[in-house]
């Protein structure tokens, strides 16, 4: 059974954002559909200005 999670975003001056899973607390620099760690299936991102909703986006960034 997969849970339901998100991405926090953690905004830096100095190196690259960090993504952080609701679930885990796993970090990774690039958000992913699912996290890498737990599995969970990621429903968006939320960051300082509120939730990024659109998975476009990060299909956008998963370009690996
Ligand atoms: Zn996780």
């Amino acid at each position: 059974m997969r849970n339901k999670a998100y991405w926090i975003r953690h905004s830096h001056i100095l190196r690259r954002d960090e993504y952080e899973c609701s679930a885990c607390g796993e970090t990774t620099e690039k958000p992913r559909k699912i996290c890498p760690h737990c599995g969970s299936t990621m429903k968006g991102v939320q960051g300082d200005a509120g939730w990024v909703d659109e998975m476009e986006t990060i299909d956008a960034w998963f370009d690996d």
